[in-house]
């Protein structure tokens, strides 16, 4: 059932909570400022004390807010998201920085010092791809629990002079968990004792059958350092991309997902965004977790200011009222007070949802005493 505390009931009245205590007290009932009751009473205490009561709940706020559906003749070719996994030292890093050096137009060359969380390359198709650089496998995992689902494809990375690793395995398992197919790039194929050959045959142990040993998965010989093969496996996230025929409605108000978050001195919050579907522009209000703001301007990765930004694209938004956290799903509403309603509203729910916390984590401590 759902409740509410007495200190939360006089905050959302703006009243004082003694009064309403004073109130309960009057009707019988003896409460302190932390106790919860149920919103029947919480419901007669408002009236009582002058207030309208509207209960909200949660299918009401959050209502057409995600995954509205679209029609078939609404959609269009997207670009693929892909993110690069695999074990420690394998050369994630190096290969997310050598694909980007790589297609950056030279000249601007100097502008991509800059840590940004995803970035858009052309393929040798001339399609564009997105990468992102989920900071990790449990940043993958948290995505996922919270509904986003981000990555089209899983690139992952195996050093040929190491082989199968921990978390290479871990990074198949959450390929396979989020039904995303995975292209394998053996890398370090410049190192003296590389052995791809003993990295495809330790794949087969989980399942992954790469082309050359008669499966169906993807795979290219690569040197991050070396820069060798790097056209070859856009050339196959392009391909695997085709057979996905990705598509997205365009001509919609944005949804997205916060890929990375982070408090600017000069700016502001920052948060860095991957337009799903629709698109985004400059002047739109936008609701991310516990946060919302008016898009005061669009970045690209170059730092480039753009007027909008459609589906599969990476841009850095400015005008959030607070940082939002990476994972949270973006959606653009029509009014500043739709967007303030949910913020709070969700700032309400977590809040609820520590004081609950709070409470079973009291409840076990005296029952391990008992
Ligand atoms: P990550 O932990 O997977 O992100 O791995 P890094 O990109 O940080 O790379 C780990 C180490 O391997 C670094 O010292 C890189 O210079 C090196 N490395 C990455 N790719 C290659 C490669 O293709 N060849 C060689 N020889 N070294 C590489
Ligand atoms: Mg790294």
């Amino acid at each position: 059932p759902e409740t509410i505390t007495i200190q939360e009931l006089a905050n959302r009245m703006s009243e004082r909570a003694v009064d309403v205590i004073r109130l309960l007290m009057k009707q019988g009932e003896m409460h302190k400022i932390n106790d919860v009751i149920d919103a029947d009473t919480a419901q007669l205490v408002a009236e009582e004390m002058g207030h309208t009561v509207k209960r909200v709940a949660e299918s009401d706020v959050e209502e057409g807010l995600f995954d509205t559906p679209d029609i078939d003749a609404d959609l269009t070719a997207r670009p693929p998201v892909v993110t690069i996994m695999g074990h420690v030292d394998h050369g994630k890093t190096s290969l997310l920085d050598a694909i980007r050096q790589a297609n950056v137009v030279s000249g601007e060359a100097g502008g991509i010092t800059q840590h940004i969380g995803a970035y858009q390359v052309t393929a040798p198709n001339g399609h564009a791809i997105t990468f992102i650089d989920t900071p990790g496998h449990a940043a993958f995992t948290a995505m996922r629990a919270r509904g986003a689902k981000v990555t089209d494809i899983v690139v992952l990375v195996v050093a040929a002079d190491d082989g199968v690793m921990p978390q290479t395995i871990e990074a198949i398992n959450h390929a396979r968990a989020a039904h995303v197919p995975l292209i394998v790039a053996i890398n370090k194929i410049d190192k003296p004792d590389a052995k791809p050959e003993r990295v495809r045959t330790e794949l087969l142990q989980y399942e992954v059958q790469v082309e050359t040993m008669g499966g169906e998965t993807l795979e290219v010989e690569v040197s991050a350092k070396q820069k060798t093969n790097l056209d070859k496996l856009l050339e196959l996230i392009a391909l695997q991309a085709e057979v996905l025929d990705l598509k997205a409605n365009a001509e919609r108000a944005a949804e997205g997902t916060v890929i990375e978050a982070r408090l600017d001195r000069g700016r502001g919050p920052v948060a860095t965004m991957l337009v799903q579907r629709g698109t985004l522009r400059v002047g739109d209000i936008v609701v991310a977790g516990t946060q919302w703001g008016r898009v005061r301007a669009l970045l690209d990765d170059q730092g480039v200011a753009r007027p909008e930004a459609g589906p599969s694209f990476p841009v850095e938004i400015l005008g959030f009222s607070g940082t939002p956290e990476a994972g949270d799903r973006v959606a653009v509403v029509e009014s500043e007070a739709r967007a303030r309603e949910i913020a709070e509203y969700r700032e309400r729910m977590k809040r609820d949802k520590i004081a609950a916390r709070g409470g079973s984590a009291r409840g076990s401590l005296s029952d391990m005493m008992s």
